[in-house]
């Protein structure tokens, strides 16, 4: 294996075998998402850098250091970082504002790109369930993404979550809180790391969001955004909280999350949990009323939220939450000779016409090897077939768990015959809990 090709450093392959852990939290997500009005968005999976570096925001580690980009003479394109740029470029380009009742509801389950430091919960390439609410100014909406999450990480059985809640206020408010930040900042600047020393200007938010230990430190007592609300944002704010206290969402207020993205306004928040180590941010999200505008649209308020589905994976591992099982093999059939292998291969056609899950051999194994691979099948119920009974046009149906045994006909009625006994099994599995 010395010269094989292996994968990159921080992507995943996912085997058939783990495969139903993703199936249970893409449904579950999905099918909550449905119940709150929202629709499935399918986008691509590049875009124009450019899409990225002005809806991301030129001051993120996103844009400045983590973006996968391939440039050609006259092209520049990026595997999506994230969902909500390419969603609301969708939502512009399609004409959805004018086209469709407001709010726009929206989620997708998408893979994304970011050239990352790998660690424990921090891949390049990543997957997250994201949705995103278009149209609404009202803090009701918030509290409903913000419900809407709630409502995923419940239903998946996560439990310790902590939901932390901030504003970061508006363009009017902020600009008095600039000047606040790089009034505090500035005795400081030969300090900072140089992204940071650059970002004092553009966007001095982006400080407090710095991974660098020493950012860190001195930004431990820089004025916070929550303490600048224009009165309209403190009211938005004061609403929302009152919204959560009345749906009965636990959160807390945490002044220190801005989020990474530059195109947040007003509410941001994370489900955070400890479960999981460092890297414990299991869902980030917030409004982003700039946005739409910023990119060409009329301006329109937002709001959205992303999981990050390998974390949501992870924490559900290491808190023991139950998975959705994919359906094992129903029935196994054993051959022995050509003639049999024939009819199995007919049997098996009919059962899976019917939804069973049935198997033979492909193999040419003996029948104790293929008896074996069925063990290993899990198969529920398996049946012989050789010479003898290809004769007497029937064979005997063995329930694997009990032992049970059933002659059935191997004709055209015997994918029906099965079902009734199959359908009996499964009552009494059900009824043994
Ligand atoms: P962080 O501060 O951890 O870098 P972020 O602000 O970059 O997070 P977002 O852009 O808000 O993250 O992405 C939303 C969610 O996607 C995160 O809360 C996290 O669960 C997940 N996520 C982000 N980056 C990665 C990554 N490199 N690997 C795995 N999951 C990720
Ligand atoms: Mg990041």
């Amino acid at each position: 294996m010395s010269n094989m090709i292996k994968k990159v450093n921080g992507v995943k392959d996912v085997l058939p075998s783990e495969v139903y852990k993703w199936h249970t939290v893409e449904r579950v997500a999905a099918r909550t998402a449905e119940v709150y009005g929202f629709g499935e968005l399918r986008i691509p999976t590049f875009e124009n850098t450019q899409l990225f570096v002005r809806s991301v925001g030129e001051t993120t580690d996103v844009v400045q250091k983590e973006m996968f980009t391939v440039t050609g003479r006259n092209s520049s394109y990026t595997l999506r970082p994230e969902g909500t740029a390419g969603a609301m470029r969708a939502v512009l380009e399609n004409g959805m504002l004018q086209s469709d009742p407001l709010p726009l509801k929206l989620f997708y389950t998408i893979s994304c790109f970011r050239n990352e430091r790998v660690q424990a919960g921090r891949l390049k390439e990543f997957h997250q369930f994201g949705a995103e609410m278009v149209g609404s100014a009202s803090p009701a909406a918030d509290a409903q993404m913000i419900s809407l999450a709630d409502n995923i990480i419940r239903r998946l059985g996560l439990k310790d979550i902590e939901l932390h809640i901030n504003s970061i206020g508006c363009p009017k408010c902020r600009s008095e809180y600039y000047k606040g930040l790089r009034t505090f900042f500035e005795p400081h600047k030969d300090e900072l790391c140089d992204t940071c020393r650059e970002r004092l200007e553009k966007n001095p938010m982006r400080l407090l969001d710095c991974k660098s230990e020493i950012c860190r430190e001195i930004g431990k007592d820089a004025p916070l955004a929550i303490d600048h609300l224009c009165s309209e944002c403190a009211e938005h704010f004061e609403k929302l909280k009152g919204y959560l206290d009345k749906m009965g969402i636990k959160y807390m207020i945490d002044p220190k999350i801005v989020r990474g993205l530059d195109y947040y306004t007003r509410t941001v928040f994370e489900f955070i949990t400890t479960s999981i180590g460092a890297q414990g941010t299991v869902c980030g999200g917030g409004r982003y009323d700039g946005l739409l505008e910023e990119m060409g649209g009329a301006p329109t308020p937002a709001l959205g939220f992303a999981m990050g589905l390998e974390r949501i994976i992870m924490t559900m591992e290491n808190q023991g939450c139950e998975f959705m099982h994919t359906p094992s093999c129903d029935i196994y059939i054993g051959t022995m000779g050509d003639a049999a292998k024939e009819r199995a291969l007919i049997l098996t056609e009919s059962l899976r016409s019917e939804g069973y899950h049935a198997e033979c051999d492909l193999m040419d194994r003996g029948v104790r090897a293929q008896m074996k691979y069925a063990d290993k099948l899990g198969a529920a119920f398996s049946v012989i077939i050789g010479d003898n009974e290809i004769n007497t046009g029937k064979a005997v149906l063995k329930n694997m768990m009990s032992g049970e045994q059933t002659e059935l006909l191997i004709d055209d009625t015997f994918s029906e015959k099965f079902g009734d006994i199959h359908t009996a099994h499964m009552f009494e599995l059900e009824s043994l809990g």
